[in-house]
């Protein structure tokens, strides 16, 4: 930051007719050309040179940056159990989360989950805007990274101005070479962490040092990087101004008590430069002293005095510049700050904002959301770890064999989702002297491997003697016991069948 607030006078006047939360007016337009059209398109090729900012949310910001990257990078390198703690093995079918261990048939929790996440974003965004876009969104976490790495390298914003205005030279050559060698790096290393969450990951490290990567991971990898490269190096701000769906119907979430970055118009207005000896208030004009701050540090290069913008990702950078500024004019803070439309227009303090933020709405969300969230822990922490389902063999219906015995067979799908060993003992009850074994072994008990399923054919039978020819409705039960001593019970129906 400049140590004097640079006076703008081309910026003096208001442009606060663009209303809120609405897409720049693209009107469809045959081959002809609109200004409107022009200006959109001028818009999304112009290079946005955001200059750095220090202040306490751009500390929130670096904070976030490092929280959510430890989180991401760090993950997939915990142990737990003799595994890797959060795998997402697509190829067996299984996802590992800590302790737990999801099959496809656990695919349920995987919708409550993303209901949740709907209804967290539907909640945070009816409260504070787009809070999560300006500090914990992927693309502005690399954004941030690779913006730092820019700045190291080339300097701040009037550095890039110029650099990249100047022809090539080996200096240019030299500064360009380096941001994207650190770029790359960073972005493979990315792609790499994230790959990591898919296939094991120490495996993959070993492979990639060794060079002895299959080419769907060597391939994977890639997309990834490429991908972190293009969306922080260079795409940055047009993904959230053009491609984000969410910046497209958070307006349907946000209201006038939404807790966002607002610019005080009623005390920043008449805007215009000024000398710090000058009384502004009896000159006639508002705080804002039209040093374009706040514009030049925003990183999706919008301008926040005209208003509540689906750009603004409420990353609160302006805040901080304007706040420096106001200290530097001996004003007082918060001219740009993070509260409700209704406060600037009806006049109302801090903890009002913070009252009307608990609006029906909001209470509703956080009710549905409470009960949808406690609903999944307990499913989740009381879920059945072992699964039996059980499958009648079409083929042979029932027949009596040696020993005056009528037989069905069976097949058993059994799924143990714990990581230790299950021993099963098998049982069948339902009809007169039914007796179950498996039909390899003619054994009664049957061991499954930790996180893993197993079919296992039977075959029940019972006296000819004490049973009528018919249908009759059976049980088979499995008790299965761990080395700890756990036992479980799961009893499956089926039907057993003598023939004439
Ligand atoms: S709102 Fe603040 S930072 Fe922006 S132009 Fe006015 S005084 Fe400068
Ligand atoms: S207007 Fe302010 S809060 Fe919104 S994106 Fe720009 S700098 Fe961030």
């Amino acid at each position: 930051m400049s140590s004097e607030p640079s006076v703008n006078p081309d910026r003096g006047s208001s442009s606060a007719e663009v209303p809120a939360w609405q897409p720049p007016r693209v009107s469809r337009v045959g081959a002809g050309s609109s200004p409107q059209v022009e200006k959109a398109l001028a818009d999304v090729r112009s290079k946005i040179y955001p200059r750095s900012v220090s202040g306490i949310f751009a500390r929130w910001r670096v904070l976030m940056v490092v929280l959510t990257q430890l989180v991401f990078y760090g993950l997939p390198w915990l142990q737990w159990n003799g595994r890797q703690a959060v795998l997402f093995d697509l190829a067996a079918r299984k996802f590992y989360i800590f302790g737990m261990v999801l099959w496809p048939q656990d695919v349920i929790y995987l919708a409550v989950l993303l209901v949740l996440s709907a209804f967290a974003l539907f909640l945070f965004t009816a409260m504070a805007g787009r809070l999560f876009c300006g500090y914990a969104c992927p693309q502005t976490v690399y954004t941030e990274i690779f913006m730092w790495v820019e700045r190291r390298i080339e300097g701040d914003r009037l550095a890039r101005i110029r650099l990249d205005e100047q022809p090539w030279s080996w200096r240019k050559l030299r500064l360009k070479v380096s941001k994207h060698i650190v770029w790359i790096l960073i972005a493979w290393w990315t792609g790499s962490t994230f790959i990591g969450y898919f296939a094991p990951i120490r495996e993959l490290g070993m492979g990639l040092l060794t060079l002895s990567l299959g080419p769907w991971q060597w391939f994977w990898m890639a997309f990834y990087a490429f991908a972190t490269w293009g969306n922080a190096g260079f795409m940055r701000e047009a993904v959230c101004k053009y491609m984000c769906p969410y910046a497209r119907f958070q307006s349907v979430m946000v209201d006038d008590d939404t807790f966002v970055v607002t610019y005080d118009h009623v005390r920043g207005e008449p805007r215009g430069g000024r000398s710090r000896r000058v009384d502004h208030k009896e000159a006639g004009m508002g705080d804002c002293v039209d040093c374009s701050l706040c514009v030049q540090v925003c990183p999706t290069g919008i301008d926040i005095r005209d208003g509540l913008q689906y750009m603004c990702i409420g990353c609160g950078a302006c805040v901080d510049a304007c706040d420096q500024v106001m200290d530097k004019m001996d004003y007082d803070k918060g001219l740009i700050r993070y509260t409700s439309g209704r406060a600037i227009t009806d006049g109302l303090t801090q903890s009002q904002v913070r009252k009307r933020m608990f609006r029906p709405r909001v209470l509703a969300y956080m009710a549905i959301l409470s009960l949808i969230g406690i609903a999944f822990v307990v499913s989740l922490a009381t879920r059945t770890t072992l699964r039996v389902d059980v499958i009648r063999d079409r083929g042979v219906l029932g027949r009596e064999v040696a020993g005056g015995m009528i037989e069905n067979v069976y097949r058993l799908q059994i799924i143990n989702t714990t990581e230790s060993p299950l021993t099963l003992t098998l049982g069948a009850g339902g009809v007169p002297g039914l007796s179950i074994m498996t039909a390899d072994h003619g054994s009664t008990t049957v061991g499954i491997d930790p996180s893993s399923n197993r079919l296992v054919p039977v075959v029940v039978r019972a006296p000819a003697q004490q049973v009528k020819p018919g249908l009759y409705d059976i049980e088979l039960t499995a008790v299965a016991r761990s080395p700890e001593g756990d036992e479980t019970v799961v009893v499956e129906r089926s039907s057993f069948f003598v023939p004439k």
